[in-house]
């Protein structure tokens, strides 16, 4: 039997409150923070929706896992847990703990780029290009034309465009190659799967060329789940199952478990070869931690050992993908453009298409991110040429190919009346949106800007 209503598969067993602010309330706080709200209080914040990383509800079998936990500084119990979860989920033998993803992230691509050094992603994710950046290497993205479309409709709008990745290959010389990134799902590209067929042709590509080939895999589980419903030949593989063949075409991992691990803080580096495990352990020793914990508490480690096995559960994951879509299609239909169709952790509103009449070097993303602080207090992000902006020589703005506004939606956390009330924000924001102005910038830092960077509101003419 099926039904039309998608229930949450949890109960609530513990709560914790909203503060209720009022309007008059949020212009003060948003002014205190520099029109960046990153820079907000959470405590000033109604509906959190900046990111969906980080911010899972635990369940009460983590927590229970987590007063199980060993924290030993060698050979913990935990950590025998947590590598054997990921070596039977990648398939890979060398599994380094980090205390985040950008850990790995920094690990890996210090080691492997450098000055002259190339990687090439469907879409790398900002630490993702600020660690290749940093190290002297050059990040180059390559989706597919499709994604380049907001509006239009294609089940795989993730995917890497394969023939621009082997042209990039011989135009750079494979021996220049840092690696090829696949990013599952495509969070920068609008939290976009991407299909087994495509992992496959890029593998290919990468293997005629002996170039490395490292999978992104926050949100390996929500990718699957796309795989299985719209990729022929998976219907009757599990999630899981299909995690598995793709990590098998890789030479590696890179994971943000405070996304797909459903856990607070956490990530890995997991890897096929031993040679470049044993280098990058050198590196996380220095950095991270002992080998046996990188990064992380015991505690940490047991909950993602629990979160890596409850994110397979296919109601879980039924639950995750289509409530995100539930707030995606009511504000389609009621005018508002967004990335179409709705990716898996997040809905990305075209901020470009909505606010017409504000040109890209005043902001129209970071325009509506404060609107739906002002109007509703949501807090949510800008995509856009705040967030991946460049200036050229004569310090004028090279906008990003989009202007996005991202809704990100922490798992097990928000129930249907929450989202109902974020849609009803949305209808007061299309009535006034004519009268809304940009912003610009008074003070950034030279990476990651968007994280620290100051604004003002630009006021009418
Ligand atoms: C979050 C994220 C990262 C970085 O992970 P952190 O845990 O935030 O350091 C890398 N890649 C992708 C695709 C991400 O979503």
């Amino acid at each position: 039997m099926s039904f039309k209503t998608i229930i949450e598969p949890f109960k609530i067993k513990e709560v914790e409150p909203i503060s209720v602010t009022s309007e008059e309330e949020r212009v003060q706080y948003l002014k205190d923070a520099h029109y960046n709200p990153f820079m907000l209080k959470s405590e000033q914040v109604l509906i959190d929706f900046l990111t969906d990383s980080g911010t899972s509800a635990m369940s009460s079998r983590q927590w229970a896992a987590m007063m199980e936990a060993d924290e030993a500084y060698a050979g913990s119990k935990s950590w025998h847990r947590m590598e054997a979860v990921i070596k039977d989920l990648t398939g890979y033998n060398y599994i380094l703990p980090t205390h985040q993803g950008r850990a790995a992230e920094r690990i890996l691509y210090s080691h492997l780029g450098g000055k002259g050094k190339v990687f090439i992603s469907n879409t790398h994710f900002d630490t993702t290009r600020a660690n290749i950046e940093f190290s002297g290497a050059e990040a180059i993205d390559i989706p597919i034309e499709e994604a380049k479309h907001p509006m239009l409709d294609h089940p795989f709008k993730g995917n890497i465009d394969t023939k621009a990745l082997e042209e990039l290959i011989l135009k750079y010389g494979a021996e220049n190659i840092g690696g090829v990134i696949l990013t599952v799902t495509n969070n920068s590209g609008g939290g976009q799967p991407v299909s087994m067929f495509n992992a496959k042709e890029a593998q290919k590509i990468c293997q005629k060329y002996k170039v490395r080939y490292f999978i992104d895999c926050c949100r390996i589980a929500e990718n699957a789940y796309y795989i299985k419903h719209r990729e022929a030949g998976y219907e009757n593989k599990s999630y899981k199952q299909i995690a598995q063949e793709m990590f098998a075409l890789a030479d590696g991992g890179v994971m943000s478990a405070k996304k797909d691990g459903l856990v607070n803080m956490g990530g890995f580096l997991a890897l096929k070869d031993k040679k470049l495990a044993d280098e990058c352990t050198n590196l996380l020793i220095i950095t991270e931690g002992f080998a046996t914990y990188g990064g992380l508490s015991g505690r940490s480690m047991e909950a993602i050992s629990v979160g890596l096995e409850e994110v397979f559960e296919p109601a879980y994951l039924q639950y995750r993908i289509r409530s995100t879509a539930y707030l995606g299609e009511k504000l389609y239909k009621m005018g508002v453009p967004l990335i179409y169709p709705i990716g898996g952790h997040a809905v990305y509103i075209d901020a470009k298409a909505f606010y017409q009449h504000i040109p890209v070097n005043e902001y129209p993303g970071q325009a509506m991110v404060c609107e739906l602080y002002l109007k509703g207090g949501i807090r949510s992000v800008e995509i856009g040429s705040v967030m991946f902006g460049k200036y050229d020589k004569e310090r004028k703005l090279i906008p990003a190919p989009n202007e996005l506004v991202r809704l990100a939606i922490p798992r097990r956390v928000y129930t249907q009346s929450h989202i109902e009330y974020v849609i009803e924000v949305f209808e007061k924001i299309l009535i006034g949106k004519d009268e809304v102005r940009g912003v610009k910038i008074v003070e950034e830092p030279e990476f990651l800007r968007h994280f620290t960077a100051k604004f003002e509101r630009l006021n009418k003419t």
